[in-house]
């Protein structure tokens, strides 16, 4: 007998990506003895449209993340009723923190003091502290975000002590794109590794996209930023940060 789609029933195209993505999550977290549960989705929603995220939402997502403040207001806006959770996962200006510090929940993308310190100024009293990742330049390729240095990690991580806005929960990374297993694994175990050396508080590793997400969960990651895998590919011209 033969064993194709039509065995799955009548699954439309494109509503079943959010279940096949979940079940290879929780498949990758099994094979690698952890609990499914500890491994959170966030959506990597750039360049995609309301309607997507619409159906998104309406499948159960709710973590959202978004690189673009100025693409990101009209779909929170649009959104309003869906009771969203909203990441910043892109690249921090100066000039952006006041909007992210009142939108969204959480930053992944904190690679300065002076970013911290707006982020924790601006944060609205009546919201809970914004949680935040410092995120860190894995590869050291000069075109990326993030901090190099150890040292200036260390720093960092000081930095965040007296700002009790913020809540520094762990390192997000975006390695080096590679289809070699190994090499994705290496990129995320140094990424695990530093934030055990900063043991503390920190709980949180966000790392693994669409490519790579089965070796970052291999190595620990509890937030996965997947997009295109979800949603199919991006509608809008924009390089990924
Ligand atoms: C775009 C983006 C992602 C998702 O990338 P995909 O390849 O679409 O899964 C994850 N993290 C960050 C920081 C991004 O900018």
């Amino acid at each position: 007998m033969q064993v194709g789609a039509e065995n799955l029933g009548p699954i439309k195209l494109g509503e079943s990506k959010l279940g096949l993505i979940t079940a290879r999550i929780a498949a990758a977290s099994r094979a690698a003895g952890r609990d499914p549960a500890a491994v959170s989705l966030l959506a990597a929603s750039k360049g995609q449209t309301i309607d997507a995220m619409v159906r998104l939402a309406a499948q159960g997502q709710r973590a959202f993340g978004e690189n673009y403040v100025q693409e990101a207001l009209p779909k929170m806006a649009a959104l309003a009723d869906l009771n969203l959770s909203w990441h910043f996962i892109g690249r921090l200006q100066a000039n952006k923190t006041r909007e992210i510090a009142t939108r969204f929940s959480w930053v992944h993308s904190v690679d300065r003091p002076r970013l911290a310190w707006r982020l924790n100024e601006q944060r609205p009293d009546h919201l809970p502290p914004l949680d935040c990742c410092i995120e860190v330049n894995i590869s050291g390729e000069a075109s990326k975000s993030g901090v190099v240095h150890a040292h200036a990690l260390a720093d960092l991580v000081a930095a965040f002590r007296p700002l009790a806005r913020l809540r520094l929960r762990g390192f997000m990374a975006l390695p080096a794109l590679t289809p070699d297993p190994d090499l994705q694994r290496a990129g995320f175990r140094r990424l695990r590794e530093l934030l055990a050396s900063h043991a503390g508080a920190l709980d949180t590793l966000s790392m693994g996209t669409s490519v790579d997400y089965a070796a970052a969960i291999a190595e620990g990651a509890t937030i996965v930023r997947i997009g295109t895998a979800l949603f199919g590919p991006r509608g809008r011209d924009r390089p990924p940060t």
